[in-house]
């Protein structure tokens, strides 16, 4: 680390080690890179945790759109700063901080100014993206050894807390936490949430935490026991959904596969709205009938994608206040690809987290 802090304060490009694919095929591999001179407002991450997303499969195997490669993913980064730039305000040396799905935004347009700024025409995403900000070189994230950000996008974490369990919440948690501010839950709110994975699990904590009613749609029975432990009423399964007698406030999908978005329209009560956070692959995108959607009585559907960083930090305060967290498995670096075989699966139980620390790269 100590190479990596003379870089930084003496404005050198930062050295970094991380596990990168070559492309979509690939297996992940070491992989030796720079990132960016510390600028005046930018803080040096030294990497101790970082989380496995579906979304990170989806990006490595061109799932969306063509990766650039080589491609280091991870945007649930944790970690603690080992130097800060001059105009640092957030930050000292020593402090915990963690860094989710975004590293900068243009911080002039409406967007920005109203801190949402994953909606920023000019948002640069933590990695397989190409930063306008510098130089146009293509930004990788956290399977790797450091990382340096604008203050502007860390999360202040709190010393005392579980950092494996953290780094999860930068994107697995305000992407669940967000939609369910933006659709006004609150006590007695009827809450449906589809897909009782990683995204699924965060989802029913928070509203139930908000004072909402819960009840999960899954694909089989396997997690009903899980589910009825954590306080939701019931859990259907999705071969079944035409069965369903509830009516809900608010469905929230996480569903990472191909299914019909109008089977759970319908379960809305009137003027109900449907979220999607879950994206499936390009080769099963759901899509939706708008002649079903006239005649669905005001229902509505809306996506999202994160949070901002304002909502981000209420995000990570609400869960280390309430103790929500995923549950994780903590893997090395090496440990990779068969993460991501149990993820694509259905195998995986947990959410998987890489320890950098422990990591050999
Ligand atoms: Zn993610
Ligand atoms: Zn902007």
């Amino acid at each position: 680390m100590q190479t990596y802090i003379n870089e930084a304060t003496s404005g050198k490009r930062i050295s970094a080690k991380g596990y990168a694919v070559a492309n979509k095929n690939a297996k992940f591999k070491p992989f030796s890179f720079t990132r960016h001179p510390l600028g005046e407002k930018d803080i040096l991450i030294e990497m101790l945790f970082a989380g496995i997303c579906h979304s990170d499969i989806h990006q490595a195997k061109s799932e969306w759109a063509d990766g650039i490669y080589p491609m280091v993913p991870g945007h649930e980064i944790a970690g603690r700063v080992i130097a800060v730039g001059k105009n640092v305000k957030k930050f000292k040396v020593g402090d915990y901080a963690g860094v989710g799905c975004m590293v900068n935004s243009c911080g002039a347009c409406e967007a920005c100014k109203q801190s949402k700024e994953q909606f920023c025409s000019k948002v640069v995403f933590t990695y397989n993206c190409i930063d306008g900000f510098h130089n146009e070189e293509p930004t990788y994230g956290g399977y790797s050894d450091n990382l340096v950000v604008s203050e502007d996008f860390a999360i202040t974490v709190p010393k005392n807390a579980p950092l494996d369990k953290v780094a999860p919440l930068l994107c697995a948690g305000i992407t669940t936490y967000s939609p369910l501010k933006f659709s006004k839950v609150k006590s007695g709110s009827r809450v449906g949430v589809a897909g009782f994975g990683g995204l699924g699990v965060m989802a029913v904590k928070y509203a139930l935490k908000m004072g909402a009613e819960l009840s999960v749609f899954a694909r089989n029975k396997k997690k009903e026991q899980d589910a009825l432990r954590l306080g939701v009423k019931a859990l259907y399964t999705t071969d079944k959904l035409i069965e369903v007698k509830e009516r809900f406030d608010l469905i929230i999908s996480t569903i990472p596969t191909a299914y019909e978005p109008m089977d759970y329209v319908r379960l809305l009560d009137f003027g109900g709205e449907l979220c999607i956070v879950g994206l499936p692959p390009t080769s099963v995108m759901p899509s939706l009938s708008l002649s079903s959607l006239v005649f669905s009585a005001h229902r509505k559907v809306y996506g999202s994608i994160i949070g901002g960083i304002k909502e981000t930090q209420e995000m990570l305060d609400f869960s280390l206040k309430h103790g929500i967290y995923p549950e994780t498995e903590i893997i090395t670096a090496a440990q990779i690809d068969e993460a991501y075989e149990n993820l694509t699966s259905g195998r995986a139980k947990f959410r998987y987290v890489i320890d950098t620390k422990k990591s050999v790269f």
